[in-house]
């Protein structure tokens, strides 16, 4: 699926970090984001501290990564990254934790992942900067106390409403990143051509921006696919005519919609008269797993209005009745 918000290979991470921006004032859109971290790292940087611990949340692809690479860039420290599912034990997140110099960044991604044994090392951590490590084995084993160097953690997760509450409690600053605007997405892709040395017209990148699902990854990549088309088919020049043809070969829609959206959006309006539905039930008839419909295909249906999540299940609106030249049925 070529305009999954996930993270493909190796290569494609390498011309991530090539695109990404450095600094808060290169980062475009989530302005609520931006203004909350530009003041609270201007009040650390003053009184000498470590920035507060940041939770960031939202679909991936929409930059979570690349706020947390800004933020040490900012307050001029070292960024360590690691990620929920791959600290399995205890003593992986303590190694990590006593190598941190002062006011470093600790990213861990997939927060909501992390096991149930290291969330404990990280409670003690985060509020009094010590933890507790156990050496030795049986009955010579004792738990000794560790100072750690003042550090910020800053935590990304696609659902804030996996982490336990004594976790999230323990982030003082909590960002929400929304879907970006055609608008936003239109800077985010001139800005990538730029660095790319892709020829693009005004229209030819809003083209591909509001065909983007609101998420800078997908803008990145689709350029990049765009590009190909343009250099094979036309004369390299990405107007709004050849990125609509290379748009329509990639199966994204006039709406910006993909083939899983529609598939999703399908199934509802086809196999289960627009629901509502479970979302097992969605996700057999359609073949994903129920964590990839939940953080990846829904989010983008509901905030454009395709979708609604009711108690009794999902349900198609109006919009998606429409979008497939279907007629309305009634509530
Ligand atoms: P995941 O949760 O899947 O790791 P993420 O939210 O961390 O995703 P990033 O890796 O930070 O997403 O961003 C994906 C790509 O989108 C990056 O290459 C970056 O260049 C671009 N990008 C993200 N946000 C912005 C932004 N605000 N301005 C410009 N480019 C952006």
């Amino acid at each position: 699926r070529i305009v999954t918000p996930q993270r493909a290979s190796d290569q494609e991470e390498a011309l991530e970090r090539a695109l990404r921006p450095k600094l808060l004032d290169e980062y475009v859109g989530q302005k609520k984001a931006r203004e909350q971290l530009e003041i609270f790292i201007e009040a650390a940087k003053k009184r000498g501290e470590a920035l507060d611990h940041v939770l960031l949340f939202g679909p991936p692809g929409l930059g979570k990564t690349t706020l947390a690479h800004i933020v040490a860039r900012e307050m001029g420290v070292n960024l360590r990254q690691t990620s929920g599912p791959v600290l399995e034990r205890a003593g992986d997140l303590a190694a990590l934790l006593t190598n941190l110099e002062p006011h470093d960044v600790l990213f861990i991604d997939e927060i909501h992942r992390l096991s149930p044994v290291v969330e404990e090392i990280l409670y003690p951590a985060l509020e009094d900067y010590q933890i507790d490590i156990m050496i030795g084995e049986g009955p010579a084993a004792r738990s000794v106390k560790l100072d750690l160097p003042p550090f910020t953690l800053v935590g990304a997760t696609t659902r804030a409403g996996m982490l336990t509450n004594p976790l999230r409690d323990r982030f003082g600053i909590v960002a929400r990143l929304e879907f970006y605007n055609a608008e936003e997405l239109t800077r985010i892709v001139s800005r990538s051509a730029g660095l790319l040395n892709v020829t693009l017209s005004d229209d030819g990148a809003f083209e591909v921006a509001k065909r983007s699902r609101g998420t800078p990854r997908i803008a990145n990549r689709l350029l990049r696919r765009v590009r190909d088309y343009a250099e094979v088919k036309a004369d390299g020049v990405v107007t709004a005519a050849v990125a609509d043809a290379a748009l329509a070969m990639l199966d994204v829609d006039p709406a910006g919609l993909d083939v899983m959206d529609r598939k999703l959006l399908q199934a509802i309006l086809e196999k289960f008269g627009g629901g509502p539905v479970g979302l097992d039930n969605v996700a057999a008839a359609i073949g994903e797993s129920t964590d990839t419909i939940e953080d990846v295909i829904e989010p983008f249906l509901i905030q454009q209005g395709y979708l609604q999540r009711t108690p009794r299940g999902r349900m198609a609106t109006a919009q998606a009745y429409l979008h497939f030249g279907l007629p309305v049925k009634d509530a």
